[in-house]
């Protein structure tokens, strides 16, 4: 929105500062010259006119005229070399084409992160002695803005006024739902500058109408897991729950009944209240919000600690059934608002007779066009709204006319950039890699459009081919890596299904085109530039396998290392960050391109993922990390994975942009992706198992809505070669009271912000400082909260927290032990932890919960039981706690976090049972023999596969690899598992009770 809104003259206050700020927000691709790519017409499609489809990026210095037309072709008669050892030079030579820069240098880390401005409201008490680590403050001009438009706030008013009933007619196809929701304005809970606890009359004070907004759906009164509140008013139960400290009966640890604290048993619960409230919203699965409840003041949300904002995931996969219903508009258009370009959506009322419209997000009044009319009924809906699912549905996807086009949508394209060296060919990466895309053919999205590509490199690189006339491909090999051309450019992208013969030749062949290759160098940079002069012309994305480290010509990395010298220094977030700008550039020249590049790395030694990763981060693509690669072990993991990449929906050359109501403004993005403006994110290719986060903060020091409007789009070329829009719109209550805040907290989206902040983070501070900062967040937060509530209720030395929160300490917890964030040195592999960061920051809600507190299975009672009922299997196998008392030394257990298993055998366990399982002897070291589980002929192993399969299906995003540990072998029950019980004391890091009584002395101070 932002220069399409006149209504924001505060849009232009530069990047974002926040401690958190993205690095990404002032990216090569600026504001100052944003691509004439997709973005402006698919936004403002009434004053940009079309572009000729010739000429598909027309910004100044594009790279399709200045890198495509300097390739020449091969010269006539001279026969390209065939297949052969890739040590001969460049078949000819060939004018090297200009690499295309981008006209702005790549951008260093905000300057200022080190000093968060704090505004007055958001400093700590002074007294406060925990560690004083600001995070994702908002910066302080939010803080400054005051808006003429706002009366000043009357404590003696209502706090929410409606608007005037003519300009708010009840929502089509939800009637009375305003009346409904929002009750009359309850008494003001605060004077400006002040909070004064409210005094209701009721012995329930804490009912959930103190706040200013009425209706509140009902909070579960959940007591079990966590103690019950005793000697607490019962109409608390509802809003907080309590753990008693001290003198608990059994108590453990200095006073605290460890088994009476929440866990996460179920996996991921949504809060209920935030749909209940608005049926009309998008799904949870695409759009949840941190809470529900958007404080109506600047004095709100500084009492808020913790992050304001969103998780969005806009092409989350659907179950069937649900599906998002397109919309075509045809020769109308998309109907938009006139003025912040909105999208018609569900809570847009019709007036007038039916002839106007009033946008929910500006409240501009749009004439409605003539062949969108529609008369309204008695109650003011339009009489045709069940033909229109944008009038009902939150989430529709609109097909975009041919003015969101700057060129003809592109075909998908996959081009695979691939290690040929020798570690990539004797750990088997290779074949299954080439096995896997051969078998994957048919199911590519887009055919018969879909274009195919293939570079390998080790010190040289190598060109094939793939011209449809030939029987085999032909192979290039250039070695000059400091003059990179692409010979014969319009033969290495083919058509799929035209060439179809020569790419499954050229995918047969290769494991054995190297099988003796011995080179052991990576000429990793300049193969890199030769991928990006053959995809520039569409996009699409890059697949690249990496087995060493880059090791000639540009973008060669140092075997800089790990260094135990560094960690708890100053430095110790370089190593976390690229060394060499080259990845940034390049990433940045990528994106621009529409190209988004997933890097599968394979080392068993260092390769620097920090760098190789950037090149995912921000073109949003992913990072895959498979350290120690050997097929026999890991061939199903990266089948699996490499297809689901492969052929999983993708959207292509999309943007993406979140509006929202007036008052309210997006301040920081956190994910994979590049900003291309302050706020569309530029996404080459986007699935479903990406999700992007998000900070708001309020514009104004008091909203004077009652709704705040949040609408995602996404503008995609889709595999079928549509140019589709896919929006999502949802509506949260405006609020008054900082109790109705928590009550409609959503502890996903929340810890899913806090693992981004915190990961971004330890790449500008130190591990701990991270750490630190995620503790503090949540120490501020039931600090706030215990102020709220303790006075009145004597809660004395009683843990008091939010029902909505009741899970946050422990997923801190598990944040901090995360890879990403665990430790020091040795806690974590370099490469390790660079990964699982890359990984972390994609991640949708309930993967991040799952890997952040996996589940623990005992599965040894199903197994032995007999038959196997299907139902059976989730009524005996409950999730356990993460400890290890849980373990039983007779039992056999699942440890399942979303990316590996860990299979346990109790050293007590009948070795019948073990020999049913593994064709291993039971007294086998499981670590010597790489045992594996497959399914052997007898019952027990089909039912413990079947439990796999039926865990692995859950969530297909990624491949569970199955570990088999032994009770007592060591050190890969540690590693393994013992070090994932994140309950557990480990290597230094406190255990959950401890952590619970820290955190509670640190509330208390
Ligand atoms: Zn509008």
């Amino acid at each position: 929105m932002g220069t399409e809104n006149p209504n924001r003259p505060n849009f232009h206050q530069g990047p974002t500062s926040t401690p958190f700020a993205a690095p990404q927000t002032n990216m090569p691709i600026g504001s100052s010259r944003p691509m004439v790519g997709s973005q402006l017409p698919a936004f403002r499609p009434t004053s940009a006119p079309a572009m000729p489809n010739s000429s598909p990026f027309s910004s100044p210095g594009p790279p399709a005229g200045s890198g495509t037309p300097r390739f020449r072709p091969m010269q006539p008669g001279r026969p390209a070399p065939s297949y052969g050892p890739p040590t001969t030079g460049p078949p000819q030579r060939f004018s090297a084409p200009q690499f295309p820069q981008t006209s702005q240098p790549p951008v260093s880390q905000t300057s200022n992160v080190g000093q968060p401005m704090l505004p007055p409201s958001m400093r700590p008490p002074p007294s406060t002695h925990v560690p004083s680590v600001p995070m994702g403050s908002p910066p302080q001009s939010l803080y400054t803005v005051s808006s003429s438009n706002n009366p000043p706030y009357s404590a003696s008013g209502p706090n929410i006024q409606p608007p005037p009933s003519s300009t708010r007619p009840s929502y089509p196809g939800y009637p009375g739902m305003q009346s409904s929701t929002i009750s009359p304005p309850p008494p003001p809970l605060y004077n400006q500058g002040g909070y004064a606890l409210p005094q209701p009359a009721i012995p329930a004070p804490f009912s959930s109408h103190q706040g200013g907004y009425g209706q509140v759906p009902p909070v579960a009164s959940y007591v079990g897991g966590s103690a019950p509140p005793t000697g607490v008013t019962p109409g608390l139960v509802e809003d907080f729950s309590s753990l008693s400290l001290g003198s608990a009966p059994g108590s453990y640890d200095g006073g605290l009944d460890a088994k009476a604290l929440p866990r996460p048993l179920d996996g991921d619960v949504e809060p209920s209240s935030f749909a209940g409230m608005y049926p009309m919203n998008c799904d949870s699965r695409y759009l949840r919000l941190t809470t529900g409840a958007i404080p109506n003041s600047q004095s709100l949300v500084s009492r808020w600690h913790l992050p304001l904002g969103a998780v969005v995931s806009p092409l989350a996969e659907a179950p069937e059934g649900e599906e998002v219903p397109i919309v075509n508009f045809a020769t109308m258009g998309i109907v938009r608002c006139r003025r912040c370009r909105t999208y018609v959506n569900p809570y847009v009322t019709f007036t007038d007779g039916g002839r106007k419209w009033r946008c929910n997000i500006c409240a501009l009044l749009n004439d409605v066009q003539n062949d969108y009319f529609s008369h309204l009924d008695a109650t003011g809906k339009r009489v045709d709204l069940d033909q229109h699912p944008e009038l009902t549905k939150g989430s529709v996807e609109f097909v975009a006319p041919a003015e969101y086009m700057v060129r003809p949508p592109m075909p998908p394209l996959y081009f695979f950039m691939i290690d040929v060296s020798i570690s990539a060919v004797k750990s088997g990466m290779l074949e299954v890699m080439a096995q896997t895309i051969k078998s994957c053919l048919d199911k590519l999205p887009g055919s018969p459009r879909t274009q195919i590509g293939f570079i390998t490199f080790d010190s040289t690189i190598h060109f094939y081919n793939m011209k449809s006339s030939l029987t085999q491909p032909q192979m290039m090999v250039i070695s000059d890596l400091d003059d990179i051309f692409v010979p014969l450019p319009d033969d290495l992208l083919v058509n799929l299904s035209e060439s179809r013969p020569v790419v499954e030749a050229f995918l047969d062949s290769l494991p054995s085109m190297f099988q003796d290759n011995v080179n052991v160098e990576s000429a990793f940079g300049p193969a890199l530039k030769a991928a990006f002069l053959v995809m520039s012309q569409l996009g699409g994305k890059l697949l690249i396998f990496q087995s060493t480290l880059p090791s000639l010509g540009v973008g060669r990395l140092k075997l800089r290392g790990d260094d135990l010298r560094v960690y708890g220094t100053d430095k110790e977030h370089t190593l976390r960050i690229p060394e060499d700008p080259f990845y940034k550039q390049m990433a940045a020249d990528f994106t621009k391109f529409q190209v988004a590049v997933n890097v599968y790395a394979f080392s068993d030694k260092y390769t620097d993922i920090a760098s190789l990763g950037t090149l995912a981060k921000y073109t949003g693509g992913q990072v895959y990390y498979y350290p120690s690669f050997h097929s026999v072990i890991h061939k199903d993991k990266l089948r699996h994975e490499l297809a689901r990449d492969l052929t999983r929906e993708t959207a292509w050359e999309a943007v993406m942009r979140i509006r929202c109501g007036k008052g309210v403004r997006f301040t920081s993005y956190h994910g994979n992706f590049m900003l291309r403006s302050t706020d569309l994110l530029a996404l080459p290719a986007v699935d479903c198992d990406k999700a992007y986060a998000m900070q708001f903060a309020l514009e104004e020091t008091l909203l004077t809505t009652q709704i705040v409007y949040f609408q995602v789009a996404l503008l995609y070329t889709a595999s079928c070669g549509e140019r589709r829009i896919r929006v999502h719109t949802a509506a949260a209550s405006v609020v008054a009271d900082l109790g109705e805040m928590y009550r409609q907290a959503d502890t996903g989206a929340v810890v899913s912000l806090l693992g981004r902040l915190a990961i971004e983070k330890s790449l500008s501070y130190k591990l701990e400082d991270a750490r630190n900062a995620v503790q503090l967040k949540i120490v501020k937060a039931l600090k706030e909260y215990r102020k709220l509530y303790s006075v009145q209720h004597r809660v004395g030395n009683r843990m008091i927290y939010p029902e909505s929160l009741k899970y946050l300490p422990l997923y801190g917890l598990s944040l901090c032990k995360s890879t990403a964030l665990r430790g020091g040195y040795a806690d974590a592999q370099l490469d390790e932890r660079c990964a699982a960061g890359f990984t972390m920051m994609a991640l949708p809600v309930k993967k991040m919960l799952k890997l952040l507190y996996p589940s623990l299975l005992r599965v040894d009672e199903y197994l032995i039981k007999t038959p196997a009922v299907d139902d059976e299997f989730d009524k005996i196998c409950k999730r356990l706690p993460l400890v290890a008392e849980s373990l039983d030394s007779r039992g056999i257990y699942i440890f399942d976090d979303g990316f590996r298993f860990v299979v346990w055998f109790g050293r007590m366990l009948s070795p019948d049972i073990t020999r049913n399982l593994v064709e291993e002897d039971p007294a086998t070291d499981f670590s010597r023999n790489q045992v594996c589980l497959t399914e052997r002929n007898n019952d027990m192993s089909r039912k413990l596969m079947g439990i796999l399969k039926k865990l692995r299906e859950a969530d297909k995003s990624y491949y569970q690899l199955c570990h088999l540990v032994r009770q007592g072998e060591q050190p890969r029950e540690g590693f393994f598992l013992l070090l994932n019980l994140v309950e557990d004391q480990v290597g230094g890091m406190s255990g959950y009770a401890d952590w619970m009584l820290q955190i509670h002395r640190q509330v208390q101070q």
